[in-house]
Order: C-alpha cells, then structure tokens, then sequence
C-alpha cells in the first residue's frame, strides 16, 4: 500500500468553561489543530493530528500545515507503507521527514500517527497490536489536571474531581511561589490525604523557589514535581531532586531520546513525561520508553490537550508499552473532555479519570470530516 495523497485542515475548538487551563505557559482558552488525513493508492484512510501550541513547541497550524503541504508530504507520496514490519515502515517514514526538517514534533507526530492507523486497518488490526500487543487492559486511568487557579476555584475544582472519581490531581504552579503554595494546600486539603497530588512548574520556577516550595509543601506530600526548572539546564533540575528527595519527572525539556540521555546523564529525574505529540511520533516515544526502561526509570504521558485522534495515540502507546507507568502515576490522556464537541463519529469513552480505547483496526477513531471543514482555523 502506498501513500496517494494528504489533506491537512487547521481547525480551532474551544475548551469548555470550567476547563480551560491557567499554567506558567499562560492562559489557554482554545486550542488550534491541523488535523491530516492521508489517503492510499487502494483507499485507505488514515487520520492524524498535530496539536499547534506555539509557547510549547514553537509550532502553530500556519507553520505546521506549510510544513506539511511543502515539505513533508511530498516526500512521503509513494512511500510504502507494508505491514510485514510495520516498523520498518515507520523508521522510513521518519528518516524522510528527519532529513528534510529538524524539530517540527507535531507536524511529524500527526504523519506518524496517520501512518500506523493506516497499517492497522491494512493488517485488520489496532495499533497496540502493531506495536506488540497489549500488555495492560484497554481502559487507561487519568489525572487531572487543574489550572493556577485562585484558590476559590481551585477548592471547588477540587471538590468537583473527587467527585468524579480521580485518584491524582495535578496542580498547575510555577508563577507567583506564595501563590502556588497556596493554591497546592488548599487542593491538598480538599482531596484529603489519600490521593495523590502532583505539581507542575511548566519550567516556570528556578532551583531555588522550587527548593524551597517544595520544603514549604512537606505536609502535602507531593508525589511528584513536574519540570520544575527552565528547558535545557539539566543541573538546575537535579539540583531540585537532590535537594528535596521529591520524585522529578521530567516533561518539557524531554522531547528526543538525546534529551532522555542526557537527562540520565545528569542524575536529572526520576521519571519521565512522553506522549507521541511532543515526540514526533508513536515510535519515537516508545524509543525514550525503552531507553529509561533499561535505566530503571519509569514513564507516563503528558499532554497538550490532545483531540481524539491523538489522544487515541496515546492510548496505543500505552496499551502497548510496558513502562509507561499509569497504574502508579496517571498520565494525562482525557484531552477530548475538555472540548465543547468533538470530532469523531463514535468518540473515545472519556468518564472521569478513565479513558477507553478501542480494538477496532488503526487508531479506533472514524473521523468526522465535516465537523473539522465547519471549524476552520484562518
Ligand atoms: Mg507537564
């Protein structure tokens, strides 16, 4: 089967009210995708998704779909694509597109993405079967995620995700420390003790403020620290480890496997953030995966508030990958909650902190194309 032709459709959503998301990246009321179909010489359809954030990754839906419309898919049309191996298929897919631009994750992630559900539907399969078969149930626990609030809202939020089930809450923090310190009592005090509580910094804090957050936060038992420090200084975050004896997970400074070696090279973490977005691809994260396995360093997924077809490809991943820990630390895999409708015709059941994936063949996502044409993002 060969690579005919890709279609690319930048599309802008809406969160939902009581969703939207306040971090040290800023405020994010909607979210802008490109979502990408490609199609084969016998009429297959695979779809994928590159969700554009440019304060994350540097890329927005006019970059990711003019590096895909003039750059990478006209590379990729007639490559093969054969289910005997799929991932020889994959690695050359990736070589291509690796070649002719560097960086440009999500662009890559979405063609990656559309790549393996077209070789699963080829092989009448789902992804977790290409990559190995599963190897923990189909449903996926979650946390959530709760923007820096104020603490008003934050305590009712709180409230809200108890009631809902979640067992781990992620707080968003790394502005204002007294803020933050505040905001993360007050969750702690309205999830009760049992639960389990994790921050995230979003790079916004220096070793320092996050030391001594962490040392003000000692009665809240925080599970774990997400990327306190800035993108790139792997001493400041092992600094931050050593110092505090909180586990350290690793996420936005994490993007390929150099970032993962040189973060093991650095004592830097004790876990660390993936999902196929931020990593150019499926593979490419079950590579980091692997390579932190080989080191005892355990894995979950992050997000950026993936829409179905993408958070479908999270879920294969980690269906398929042993070391992405979720029954001990829950990734962040409900992105299609947090959006006022969505996009596939039998969308991914989302209840609570679970997500279910499909065993139906590809990515388990039947894509409705009119509601992508009716929310064009010019
Ligand atoms: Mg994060």
């Amino acid at each position: 089967m060969r690579i005919a032709s890709i279609e690319t459709y930048p599309v802008r959503i809406p969160l939902k009210a009581d969703h939207r998301m306040i971090s040290a990246l800023g405020r994010h009321d909607e979210s802008q995708f490109v979502v990408v179909r490609v199609l084969t010489d016998n009429v297959l359809e695979g779809a994928g998704e590159a969700t554009a954030t440019p304060r994350w990754s540097g890329e927005t839906v006019w970059g990711v779909k003019a590096m895909i419309d003039r750059v990478l898919a006209p590379a990729l049309f007639g490559m093969d694509l054969n289910t005997d191996d799929p991932f020889v298929s994959i690695k050359a897919i990736d070589a291509r597109m690796d070649a002719l631009a560097i960086h440009n994750w999500f662009a890559k992630s979405a063609l990656e993405m559309a790549c393996w559900d077209l070789l699963g539907k080829q092989a009448g399969k789902p992804v977790y079967d290409l990559l190995g078969g599963p190897c923990r149930p189909l449903v996926i626990p979650s946390r959530f995620s709760m923007g820096a609030y104020d603490l008003t809202t934050a305590k009712r939020r709180a409230k809200e995700l108890v009631a809902q089930g979640f067992d781990t809450v992620k707080v968003k923090v790394g502005g204002e420390v007294k803020q933050d310190i505040a905001r993360v009592r007050t969750v702690r005090q309205e999830i009760g003790p049992e639960r389990k509580l994790v921050i995230d910094a979003n790079c916004g804090w220096s070793a320092e403020t996050a030391i001594h957050a962490l040392h003000e936060l000692r009665d809240c038992h925080v599970l774990i620290m997400e990327q306190p420090t800035p993108d790139g200084d792997y001493e400041a975050i092992a600094h931050v480890r050593r110092e505090t004896g909180v586990k350290v997970m690793a996420d936005d400074m994490c993007f390929n496997l150099t970032h993962a070696r040189e973060l093991l090279r650095n004592d830097a973490c004790d876990l660390i953030s993936v999902y196929p977005g931020k990593n150019g691809g499926i593979r490419k994260s079950r590579e980091i995966v692997e390579f932190a396995a080989r080191h005892d360093i355990g894995c979950t997924v992050g997000s950026n508030l993936e829409w179905d077809i993408a958070t479908a490809a999270m879920g294969h991943l980690i269906v398929a990958t042993p070391n992405l820990l979720v029954e001990e630390y829950p990734g962040d895999i409900h992105g299609p909650a947090y959006y006022e409708f969505g996009i596939a015709k039998k969308p991914l059941r989302v209840d609570g902190p679970e997500t279910e994936i499909t065993d139906r063949p590809g990515l388990g996502i039947d894509v409705d194309w009119d509601v992508v044409r009716r929310n064009p993002c010019q």
